[in-house]
């Protein structure tokens, strides 16, 4: 895996890239994407040669790595079998995918409906919801991601992320538990997790119960910030969920398939939702797939009542065979467990002890594989790093930072204030210390920030 510098091809694909690619979430003209040659494990690489460990397993996909050889060889041997086949019919890639993720997933969410990522799969999980109730509106959590298609991006908690078409009718947002920020109400995980649950009632009670269809909630928001919630707070909420009929959806498509050093984040907290969303890990993200694990009771309303939805590529026969060879390359290769061991042993102690030196970190949090670092000028009032509302020359200190880190070898996840560590699960121990050092050079130019 040696990379072959080739500036010219590269600069080839950087100039069709910048005439005709439209990239997400992005103003066009303001952004530099880097052209890449190559990928392997945990690397990727450049035409000018230089080499990158990726803390970011792409956009926290790449669960398994780049390229793994079993999975790019289940790949190929689908494609010559058969490359694709309208869902309506049985086909044994997408029986048997269907079959280890149900057998994977908690309490009785035996039913997989597939999708070709992960925010089409909340849009159903929304549609299941409200068919299954009756009822109009979705609760869901501020500081929460849930996709960029309309019904997603509404649920999404993050008015940064709302289009001006966006129709928000039918959607609360909620205030869930973020004890770092929540601290003028909360000084300990129990307060907050007791605010967050009271808060969570009243809003209930105020929308009205039996209008309510849906609590939408990620086990553990990713994008938001990496922020497990305080023990108690998704059981309390499950409780809330029985008590006023509503259908409980818990959004995995970042926390799922072994990130959080389990199967699945729910595991964690020892709570069974009536549908989850998932996608990426899935497959690593070998092949676009999604899909919603549905609850026996909500698959019962379906029984002889047709689900109004449905999707042309729903489990492509090309990405279920990449997500039987992902799940049973993660078995063979313990990496759930790996995530678990390494996020306990180097990763989360490695992340506490920059904190301990670097005076721009304000807090770390996370588990497994996923970990977030919140970056501040001040550590005194928790001040980011950058202003909520960052643009131009207010990101000045994080494009530093990741600028040094680059420098370093480490390709960083940075959003907004943080920077999340979101390397694939089978990362090894050498590869995660290098990170960590290189984390550790590019935290020292984000602490000529600080006040
Ligand atoms: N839900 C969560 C929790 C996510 O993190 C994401 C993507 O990051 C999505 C949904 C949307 O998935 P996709 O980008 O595959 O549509």
């Amino acid at each position: 895996m040696t990379p072959q510098p080739d500036p010219e091809a590269g600069a080839a694909v950087k100039a069709a890239d910048r005439a005709h690619v439209f990239h997400s979430w992005s103003a066009q003209e303001l952004i530099d994407p880097l052209a890449v040659a190559g990928a392997e494990g945990s690397y990727f690489w450049d035409y000018d040669g230089r080499r990158y460990l990726d803390f970011t397993s792409g956009l926290v996909y790449t669960n398994i790595g780049y390229q793994h050889p079993k999975v790019v060889a289940a790949i190929q041997e689908q494609a010559a079998r058969m490359t694709t086949f309208a869902p309506a019919f049985a086909v044994e890639a997408r029986s048997e995918a269907a079959r280890l993720i149900a057998e994977r997933t908690p309490g009785d969410l035996d039913k997989i409906f597939f999708t070709n990522g992960g925010a089409d799969a909340v849009e159903h999980a929304l549609r299941m919801a409200r068919l299954h109730t009756g009822r109009p509106k979705v609760l869901s959590a501020y500081r929460s991601y849930h996709g960029g298609t309309q019904q997603a991006v509404n649920v999404t908690g993050d008015p940064r992320r709302w289009a001006s078409d966006s129709a928000t009718a039918g959607v609360v947002h909620f205030w869930a538990p973020f004890l770092y920020r929540s601290r003028f109400y909360a000084e300990t995980e129990e307060q907050e997790c007791a605010r967050a649950l009271e808060h969570l009632e009243t809003t209930i009670a105020f929308e009205g119960p039996s209008t309510i269809a849906a609590i939408i909630l990620e086990t553990i928001p990713g994008t938001a910030g990496v922020m497990p919630p305080p023990p108690g707070y998704l059981a309390g909420v499950r409780a809330l969920c029985d008590k006023y009929g509503i259908v409980l959806v818990l959004d995995e498509v970042m926390a799922g398939f072994g990130r959080t050093g389990t199967w699945f984040a729910a595991d964690l907290y020892d709570v069974v939702p009536d549908l989850m969303t998932f996608a990426k890990g899935v497959n690593s993200g070998y092949v676009p797939l999604g899909g919603v694990a549905i609850s026996a009771e909500i698959a019962a309303t379906f029984a002889t009542r047709p689900y109004p939805g449905g999707l042309t590529y729903s489990g492509h026969p090309l990405a279920c065979a990449a997500a039987v060879a992902t799940i049973n390359v993660m078995e063979e290769e313990g990496l759930v467990g790996n995530a678990a061991s390494l996020g306990a042993s180097v990763v989360g102690p490695g992340l506490r002890e920059l904190a301990e030196r670097h005076p721009s970190v304000g807090e770390v949090r996370g588990t497994g594989m996923f970990w977030a670092v919140e970056l501040v000028r001040d550590r005194e009032t928790r001040e980011p790093l950058v202003p909520y509302n960052a643009s131009g020359e207010a990101n000045a200190p994080m494009a530093a930072f990741a600028a040094a880190a680059k420098k370093a070898g480490l390709w960083p996840f940075v959003n907004m204030n943080r920077t999340h560590v979101v390397p694939p699960l089978n990362t090894g121990e050498a590869e995660l210390k290098e990170g960590l050092a290189a984390l550790d050079a590019a935290l020292s130019v984000a602490d000529e920030h600080v006040r």
